[in-house]
């Protein structure tokens, strides 16, 4: 009997851009040759499951002959560039959008060998498409890819990358200061949007580094970490810090052990000054200090918002991702209709749901009479537990999976929201989020409360990360079997309202609190 192989295809969709074109082709797609669903990832692009092997060719050139991209969607290269998701249209949100799309040029992989394969070595359209963003900003290729000091190979096809490319994946995410909707500590590189207050015109970035997910089970050496603050860069020189960052990487990272590959570990072994002194001898300059920036705060970006040039967007929580038509719900269908209707273009959002943007205010009831129609509640009907939650596909979707999390979160949000309404804390909003395996694809160690899965219906618990995202959480408990959910959070929760200072969110008081005297707590408490 011959196999049948299927496959998992993503795009690489800068800053999350979704024009209603491509979105198109991939409702047809996924119709016509995937799984029939698609999936928003939480970093910012659409993934296809069940592509069989033999719709693979015609699936991928259809991508890239209408201006989109796998390329960089994996591999040991710069993936998927996130930004924030908030159309608005002030300056330091549309540099933002702007320079993100010129970093995921600048770092693109130029090797032949994908079109050769997939597009029968033509040039595809995508590339065309990129280098617009790139003049826009008068960016010549010289500047991308003709610097010195090292960085770049001679005669290699690959300038940046050279011959081995990187020794592990490489991640980068832009924002304007105030707003962490992306997660910018999580990336290898983060870069804020620092513009002129009197005249709005951008005058650099604030540049962190060092920030990563993945990890393995029981072994120490492989650990979750936000990124440090490596300093501030002004926009000419913008391009030559990442290139100097990434050179870093690329000559300096571990390529022996591949648990230990990613840059956040020679940022930890370094340390951020050491680290500095690194790049600074490729960039040939200085860093300058990291300049004073707003607290953060978390947004989704979900519901109405005007975006400040007479149009409107609209944030639209999808849970977990997953865009489908079941029974009464037509959240696909919906989409179509909306995309045809009105011709939005959408962005995806970091967390998993979507943005359509640039909506005439004159359309805003009819956008609303489609979803309803759909089967879509407002975002005022949406429990926050689902609204802040995240969950990765694992289980029967990824291969390295452990245990379930995208199909078993729902009915795990249910049973938190009734232990927290049982407390009486149905006011507090928790950021929980779970993954099937600790590679952390849902980012969730930097949860208020989190799930890995480390075995059959069994979870490691993690507490403490920060509900603006700016921390990592810390391991709790190790095997927490599916039927203890409750009785594992009751006694923390127990412990939250005796002694939570006032307004304090329940990952802070846990990062306060701390393992031990949670744990201490929880071994004495008897329940009510
Ligand atoms: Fe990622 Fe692990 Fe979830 Fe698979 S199971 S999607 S590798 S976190």
């Amino acid at each position: 009997k011959v196999k049948d192989f299927q496959f998992m295809l993503r795009l690489k969709q800068p800053a999350g851009e979704l024009p209603p074109e491509l979105y198109r082709l991939l409702d047809d797609l996924s119709a016509n040759h995937g799984q029939g669903d698609l999936r928003a990832t939480t970093r910012q692009c659409f993934q296809m499951h069940g592509i069989m092997k033999g719709s693979l060719k015609h699936v991928i050139s259809s991508i890239m002959d209408i201006g989109s991209s796998t390329v960089g969607a994996c591999g040991d290269v710069n993936r998927n560039v996130m930004t924030t998701p908030a159309p608005f249209a002030t300056a330091d949100y549309q540099y933002a959008r702007e320079w993100s799309k010129v970093f995921a040029q600048l770092f693109r992989p130029l090797t032949p060998a994908f079109s050769e394969i997939w597009f029968d070595g033509e040039k595809a359209a995508t590339v065309e498409t990129w280098s617009k963003e790139v003049e826009h900003h008068n960016v010549d290729e010289a500047m991308l890819y003709d610097s010195g000091r090292g960085i770049i190979l001679p005669d290699a096809v690959e300038p940046i990358y050279g011959d081995r490319y990187l020794p592990r994946k490489f991640k980068i995410g832009v924002t304007v200061p105030g707003d962490n909707s992306l997660d910018v500590y999580t990336n290898d590189i983060g870069c804020v949007v620092i513009t002129n207050p009197t005249t709005g015109e951008l005058e650099g970035f604030n540049i962190m580094v060092g920030g990563g997910m993945g990890r393995t089970h029981n072994k120490e050496n492989t650990f979750a970490r936000a990124a440090d603050h490596l300093g501030f860069v002004p926009k000419e020189d913008v391009m030559e810090l990442l290139k100097s960052i990434l050179a870093s990487q690329r000559d300096h990272g571990n390529r022996d052990v591949r648990a230990n590959a990613r840059m956040k570990y020679l940022v930890h072994t370094l340390g951020i000054d050491n680290f500095r002194t690194l790049v600074e001898s490729y960039f040939g300059k200085k860093i300058q200090p990291w300049r004073s920036i707003p607290e953060w705060k978390y947004n989704d970006w979900m519901g109405w918002w005007e975006q400040g040039d007479g149009k409107l967007f609209y944030g639209l929580h999808v849970d977990n991702g997953r865009v489908k038509d079941e029974g009464s719900f037509r959240l696909k269908s919906a989409l179509r209709v909306l995309v045809d209707k009105y011709n939005l273009s959408m962005i995806l959002s970091p967390t998993q749901s979507l943005i359509f943007r640039d909506i005439d205010p004159n359309d805003k009831d009819g956008v609303d009479a489609v979803l309803r129609e759909h089967g879509i509640v407002s975002i005022e009907e949406v429990d926050p537990l689902a609204r802040l939650s995240m969950s990765c596909p694992a289980l029967p979707l990824c291969g390295l999976a452990q245990t379930e999390a995208e199909r078993i979160m729902p009915s795990y949000l249910e049973r938190i929201r009734a232990v927290l309404t049982k407390m009486n804390l149905d006011d507090e909003e928790i950021l929980i989020r779970m993954t099937g395996c600790p590679n952390g694809c849902a980012r969730p160690y930097m949860a208020e409360l989190a799930f890995v899965g480390d075995g059959p219906k069994s979870y490691q618990v993690w507490l403490g990360g920060s509900p603006v995202l700016t921390r990592t959480a810390y391991p709790f408990m190790a095997k927490m079997k599916d039927d203890d959910l409750e009785a594992t959070l009751e006694p923390i929760l127990a412990m939250f309202i005796q002694q939570r200072q006032e307004f304090e969110a329940f990952g802070d008081f846990c990062h306060r609190a701390g393992a031990d005297a949670i744990e201490a707590y929880c071994a004495s408490y008897v329940p009510g």
